[in-house]
């Protein structure tokens, strides 16, 4: 399956809640912030939800917030079942330790598309060398750097602007200076803010 490349915001209106892939829109001007109907003409009109539609649901959503492929979510799922302890936890803390999803939880972009597109033009740094797959996962010790002659560019400059009050997780540390974040520990579960219930996720993929 293909990236999903129509209307971002029909997706939130999809799940019902805010999914943040738009950037500044997000905060400042949010269609689900007056209405949360989901899309279509009979939107309203849904039929309740059978167990099998509130797993899939929940899966889409969480698969969307990360904006990732479901090949690839599936392989996240198969490591996760093989980590020790919890597989919902695990399966969210892969997903957390992207470098996309890193570059935006600092602040350094306005969505994980903006992060994703600072990280394939070769703009985001790890230990000093350029990675250029968004998919990369962070550990440890890892210190994540937006490249010098990027520190400028309008975009970011208007993420830290938008996103800079924002906290920043306490798995991570960040230097607003010289555009660099330090990974200090893995993310746990009540690090991640993602408003998706993983059991049922797992669910979905156990059945
Ligand atoms: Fe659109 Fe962002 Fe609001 Fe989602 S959170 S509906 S992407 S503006």
């Amino acid at each position: 399956m293909g990236r999903y490349i129509g209307p971002v915001c029909r997706l939130c209106r999809r799940e019902g809640v805010k999914l943040f892939l738009k950037g500044e829109k997000c905060i400042t001007k949010c269609i689900l912030d007056r209405r949360r109907k989901p899309p279509g003409q009979h939107g309203e009109l849904r039929r309740k939800q059978t167990e099998y539609g509130k797993r899939l649901r929940e899966k889409q959503k969480l698969r969307r917030i990360y904006n990732v492929r479901e090949e690839q979510f599936v392989r996240y799922f198969e490591m996760a079942t093989k980590m020790p302890g919890n597989t919902g936890e695990n399966f969210l803390q892969l997903l957390e330790r992207r470098l996309d999803n890193v570059v935006y939880r600092l602040g350094f972009a306005l969505s994980r598309n903006h992060a994703r597109q600072l990280i394939v033009h070769g703009h985001i740094t790890v230990n000093g060398r350029t990675v250029d797959i968004p998919s990369y996962l962070v550990d440890v010790g890892d210190v994540i750097s937006v490249k010098e002659d990027m520190r400028d560019n309008p975009d970011v400059q208007r993420a830290l602007e938008v996103r800079g009050e924002w906290t920043v997780p306490k798995w991570l540390s960040r230097d607003t200076e010289t555009l660099t974040g330090r990974v200090l520990s893995l993310p746990t579960r009540d690090q991640i803010d993602v408003p998706v219930d993983e059991n049922l996720v797992v669910e979905f993929y156990s059945r």
